[in-house]
Parts: C-alpha cells; sequence; structure tokens
C-alpha cells in the first residue's frame, strides 16, 4: 500500500526548497512511484506472481505460456501460434543433423531418444511422455575474423581496426575456418522446428519383451 507523503525537493527555477507530493511504500517507508509502492515493494511473492493453472491440464506453475498452457501443454499451442513449427521426420532436412534433445541429450535418431527415455523414467510414472522434440542443427562452427581483430585491437589507438584491410580479414578467417575444421569439435543448437515423438516404437518393445 502507498502512502501519499510530502516532501521537499530543491528547486533550481523557484531557488529554493519546494514542498512535493510523493508516495511512500506503507510497510518500508521508501519514496517510491505509486505504482512501485502498491505492487512491487514489499509486496509478496505470491501476490506479486501468483501461479498459474494450465488451462489443458489443471497443474499449477509460473512463467506458463500466455499465463495459460504449462510447458508440456504448450507446444500445441506455440505451434499454433507459428513459434514452433511441426515438421515430420522424413521433412528432417540435411543440413540438421538428427538429435532430438531431451535433458540436453543429443539423439541421433528417434529411437535411441525412446529406449533411453524409457530406461530412465519407466520407473516413475508420474512422468509424462512428451509428446514433441526439438530438432537441433549443427552450432555455428566459426571463429569470427573481424570479432578477433576488433578486440585484437580494441584497447590499440583510435579506430586502429581500419587499419586491418578487407584481403588481411580473409586471410584470417581462412585460416581459422580451416583451423576449426581440422578440430572436428561439433556441438548443436536447438531450432523452433519440433517433431512428434513416435511413442509406438516403446509400445512395440514391450510387446516384444
Ligand atoms: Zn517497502
Ligand atoms: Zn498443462
Amino acid at each position: 500500500m502507498a502512502n501519499a507523503v510530502n516532501l521537499y525537493k530543491y528547486s533550481e527555477e523557484r531557488g529554493g526548497f519546494v514542498e512535493t507530493k510523493a508516495w511512500a511504500c506503507g510497510q518500508c517507508g521508501q519514496v517510491a512511484d505509486k505504482n512501485y509502492a502498491d505492487t512491487y515493494c514489499c509486496v509478496p511473492e505470491e501476490i506479486r506472481n501468483p501461479p498459474s493453472v494450465c488451462t489443458v491440464c489443471g497443474v499449477t506453475g509460473k512463467y506458463f505460456y500466455k499465463g495459460e498452457f504449462c510447458e508440456y501443454c504448450s507446444f500445441d499451442e506455440r505451434i499454433k501460434d507459428g513459434k514452433l513449427k511441426l515438421i515430420t521426420f522424413e521433412e528432417v532436412p540435411k543440413n540438421l543433423h538428427m538429435p532430438f534433445s531431451d535433458d540436453d541429450d543429443y539423439f541421433e535418431d528417434m529411437e535411441s531418444f525412446v529406449e533411453s527415455w524409457i530406461d530412465n523414467h519407466s520407473d516413475d510414472p508420474e512422468v509424462r511422455r512428451p509428446k514433441y522434440l526439438t530438432v537441433n542443427k549443427y552450432g555455428e562452427n566459426r571463429l569470427d575474423a573481424s570479432d578477433i581483430a576488433y578486440s585484437w585491437l580494441e584497447e590499440a589507438y583510435e579506430d586502429a581496426v581500419e587499419d586491418v584491410t578487407k584481403e588481411a580479414t580473409a586471410e584470417l578467417q581462412k585460416l581459422l575456418d580451416d583451423w576449426c575444421e581440422k578440430q572436428g569439435i561439433v556441438w548443436y543448437e536447438p531450432t523452433s522446428k519440433v517433431i512428434e515423438i513416435d511413442w509406438s516404437i516403446a509400445d512395440a518393445k514391450k510387446e516384444s519383451a
């Protein structure tokens, strides 16, 4: 709750202190704008940021998508909203590696994901099977020559970086690209593409077991 208070503020224009109206937090007395005092300062977290209820499955939590969808249920909404693009297994482009990520693990294909998920969660019936996986792409495997020249010369004389010619930058870029390729280190970055998990693989395994 904000309380109105009077403050004396120095006014350049009037050459002296003038009384002004201000607001202070009703709890701690900190002077603030009314909105801050009313809704933020000393307001408990549960009131300031109340938990949401998922309109699909009913779980409670925080930072839901649009305040309505839990992480689990948000995928369909995000696809509907065009924030995620649903692709089919056949569509996974060549330049995308096939890993599917779950808990920062990467999987070569759908089967290895399903197997690993079953191994890790079979004893916990509470855990819901995810419906989608993110499709990852190769991380940008490049050190940027102009970035490097820039950080090298940042502390040098003014505009030193302008003395590095286009040709010199291209030469360094070639060295860097060759070096990076030689290391053979690859990492993945998530894209906004998702693929539906084929859980029939798991059920088929159960039947054959
Ligand atoms: Zn306060
Ligand atoms: Zn939900």
